[in-house]
């Protein structure tokens, strides 16, 4: 057992015994890993503020490979503040939580940590919640191991005249090969590709159509129904809550 020490995000607290919690942190150095901490459901212990999800901050754990760490401290960098402030926000965010947990179960990634924690950055200085959302979508789908085809035609591989976007062709779709797929916006076509690689650390102001935000939607719904076996219930919730 040595002493590690890395930045997490705290993604999922769960009650251990009397007095304890296990986290479920995803970090810069292990992907996601369990820490045990000891005595956090005490009001007295000093684990007890920093066991909660959204907390992000440096980490110190007696490390112990694919078991539990221990943890030893935690220095608070961030607890997303305006984000527990609003339900739009925190819904949002709860999302993106469950969502990177169970992404981290089919690629234990460390590259996850930076996608998470920009995404919650932006979402806490109040760049729209649903944009920055649906960006993580595209590009989880990567660590998802079904990438979609937004270069070229999903079907025949060419980059010209591509005229829609198909969740059941899995991306682009040209003229040529057109048959009868829902026509979507020239710019939902264009902004999806943008989402996919975009730096979501460098956006600082984002508008985009109405529109064009239903459509994205509409074809990411059907995407992870179809490809990535995952069921969310807190997508369920934010559909619930029309948001
Ligand atoms: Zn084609």
């Amino acid at each position: 057992m040595k002493i590690e020490e890395f930045k997490g995000i705290v993604l999922s607290a769960t009650d251990y015994s009397e007095a304890s919690k296990i986290l479920n942190v995803l970090t810069d150095k292990f992907g996601v890993i369990g820490i045990m901490a000891k005595g956090a459901k005490k009001v007295k212990s000093k684990f007890s503020s920093v066991s909660n999800p959204l907390i992000y901050g440096t980490f110190n754990v007696y490390y112990k490979d694919n078991k539990l760490s221990t943890l030893i401290s935690v220095d608070v960098i961030d607890i997303f503040e305006n984000i527990h402030k609003d339900l739009t926000k925190i819904t949002y965010s709860n999302y993106l939580l469950d969502l990177f947990i169970q992404t981290s179960r089919q690629d234990n990634n460390c590259e996850l940590f930076g996608l998470l924690r920009d995404a919650l950055v932006k979402i806490n200085k109040n760049i729209n919640s649903k944009v920055i959302t649906q960006i993580v979508e595209i590009k989880l789908l990567d660590y998802l191991g079904v990438s979609p085809k937004i270069d070229s035609c999903s079907l025949c591989g060419s980059s010209d005249n591509i005229v829609t976007l198909s969740s059941y062709s899995g991306g682009y779709i040209c003229k040529n090969c057109f048959s009868d797929e829902k026509i979507v916006n020239s710019k939902t076509i264009k902004i999806i590709r943008q989402y996919y690689y975009v730096d979501i650390s460098k956006i600082s102001d984002i508008d985009i159509d109405k529109n064009v935000i239903f459509e994205i939607d509409d074809f990411l719904d059907d995407y992870y129904d179809r490809y990535t076996g995952l069921y969310l219930k807190s997508r369920g919730f934010l559909k619930k809550l029309n948001l």
